[in-house]
């Protein structure tokens, strides 16, 4: 753990395995903090932020540092990708692509905080009035075990751009990419205090963090259930929250649609990072008129799909993250079986030669199922995808919005106008139009409905940790005389 600027075990030298997912086997220990070892993190966010030492500086002595950021995790992409393949299970290729998007977001933020921000307004004379933006003070941020390195780094980089310190926790599952960032945090010289980090269990550490008075706002990636808790435990101190949830996204495919790239693109939706995607289009709707010609091809595609672990560079597709998620995912897959859905293909753990150990889930395609089935309604979070009819443009909007989620969805036509008509339907705020997945350090990242509150990335994204502060100037120094003596 990383407090004060200063590297400590837990309190008690409590450990916690850290596994990989490709074979099972423990690669390191990780301290497991405790509530004091958060207050700690908490008081030398808290000092920090009250001396100054971060929030005082120029925007951009603040932007010169997350450059050298940058700079650094570029310097170490090669360790950074191998050991967040490592630890999450993702295959090479896509943790190289989170460490170049990693350092790309430290850029985008440096380059953004010495821009020109606030407003004035012409108010009644002799007054002036304007706005200012200010950090919200000393941070906690709180992310999973899907994106280690990344989702660590999209609240980091603009927290930390706008002026704040931060408690930050990553998953227990996945802190070794996060503590690779910390000691580049060091060797770049970030002030004492700015930057902390816990590890520990959510509902020790990251409980203390959300509740803690000290903490003036909590930002959180993870499940939906465990957003409902932290924004429960915030409201106890009015902490200002910002929550990117679950999902069940919407691909919807009409009939007009280029059919590979249908396929190809509804494949990539739900099978990268193994389905651990909290955007993966986890449910596929399909004009009737095309439907069994998609599910063909779609499930003759996934039968290929080469499983395995990460660091062969001829996997594309890795083990899920860990045994606990496992279980998840195939207990998930058993009771798609009890409700009646059709399997048709994959749905059992890969435990083959070599592979016994891992974490391996065959890719998996349910079809013939209903509405007001659970595996058509909750969250997976595995490779595990439903494929559903619709009849006409309605339908297909009516059963994209049936969930209680809202973070994403795609629509692919060749008809543009319906493209975009349908699009404007979704209830959800992530979209693309014959696309899926492409994300952008400048667009905004987040959902409606219980998909979470707030937005990630681009200037929302460093609005999330700003206050907003009015000041109104008068020009003319006198008294007001309201009162007659
Ligand atoms: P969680 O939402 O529980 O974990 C995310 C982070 O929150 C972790 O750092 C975790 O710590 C922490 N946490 C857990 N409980 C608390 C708490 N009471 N107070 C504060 N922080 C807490 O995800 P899980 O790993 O349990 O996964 C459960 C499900 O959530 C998945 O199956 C998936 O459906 C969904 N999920 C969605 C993600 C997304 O990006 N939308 C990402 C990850 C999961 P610790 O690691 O110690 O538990």
């Amino acid at each position: 753990m990383f407090i004060n600027g200063e590297w400590k075990d837990a309190e008690n030298h409590a450990t916690r395995p850290v596994i990989n997912p490709a074979n099972g086997e423990v690669v390191t220990y990780a301290p497991e903090g405790t509530i004091a070892d958060a207050r700690s993190a908490i008081y030398a966010a808290r000092n920090a932020f009250e001396d100054g030492v971060w929030s005082g500086l120029a925007a951009a002595e603040r932007a010169a540092y997350l450059f050298k950021i940058a700079d650094k995790i570029d310097e170490y992409a090669e360790e950074l990708t191998e050991l967040e393949t490592m630890d999450n299970g993702k295959p090479l290729r896509e943790a190289g692509f989170d460490v170049a998007d990693a350092a790309a977001c430290f850029r985008y933020y440096a380059g953004m905080i010495t821009k020109p921000d606030g407003q004035t307004y012409h108010v009644a004379d002799p007054m002036q009035a304007m706005v200012v933006r200010e950090p919200v003070g000393v941070c906690g941020l709180i992310v999973p075990w899907n994106y280690p390195l990344l989702m660590s780094v999209w609240k980091i980089a603009p927290a930390l751009a706008a002026g704040n310190t931060i408690v930050f926790k990553p998953s227990e599952v996945t802190p070794i990419t996060p503590k690779k960032l910390f000691e580049i945090f060091e060797e770049v010289g970030l002030p004492k205090g700015v930057a902390n980090m816990v590890t520990g269990a959510g509902p020790v550490v990251g409980h203390e963090i959300a509740s803690h008075p000290e903490v003036d706002m909590v930002s959180f990636t993870g499940g939906t259930k465990t957003g409902k808790h932290i924004m429960k435990t915030a409201a106890d101190t009015m902490k200002k929250v910002s929550l990117e949830l679950g999902g069940k996204s919407p691909n919807i495919i009409f009939a007009d649609a280029d059919f590979e790239t249908a396929v190809d693109y509804a494949l990539f939706g739900i099978y990268a990072g193994a389905g651990q995607v909290c955007s993966a289009g986890s449910r596929i709707l399909v004009e009737e008129k095309i439907y069994d010609q998609f599910v063909n091809r779609f499930v003759e595609r996934a039968r290929s799909i080469k499983v395995g672990p990460g660091y062969d560079p001829s996997t594309e597709m890795g083990p899920l993250v860990s045994k606990e998620h496992l279980d998840k995912v195939l207990s998930y897959i058993e009771l798609g079986i009890q409700e009646g859905a059709k399997l048709a293909c994959g749905g059992k753990r890969i435990d083959r030669n070599g592979f016994e150990t891992g974490y391996f889930v065959e890719p998996t395609v349910f079809v013939d199922v209903s509405e007001e089935m659970r595996i058509v309604q909750e969250e997976i979070f595995g490779p595990v995808v439903v494929i559903q009819k619709f009849k006409d443009e309605a339908e297909a909007i009516k059963l994209a919005n049936s969930t209680v989620y809202g973070l994403a969805g795609a629509v692919f036509s060749n008809d543009g106008s319906k493209a975009l008509r349908v699009i404007k339907k979704l209830r959800a705020g992530i979209t693309w139009i014959n696309s899926y997945h492409p994300t952008y350090n400048e667009a905004p990242w987040g959902g409606y409905k219980q998909s979470g509150i707030g937005r990630s990335l681009g200037t929302f994204g460093l609005e999330e940790f700003q206050e907003i502060k009015q000041i109104n100037i008068n020009l003319q120094v006198e008294p007001i005389g309201w009162f007659s003596n």
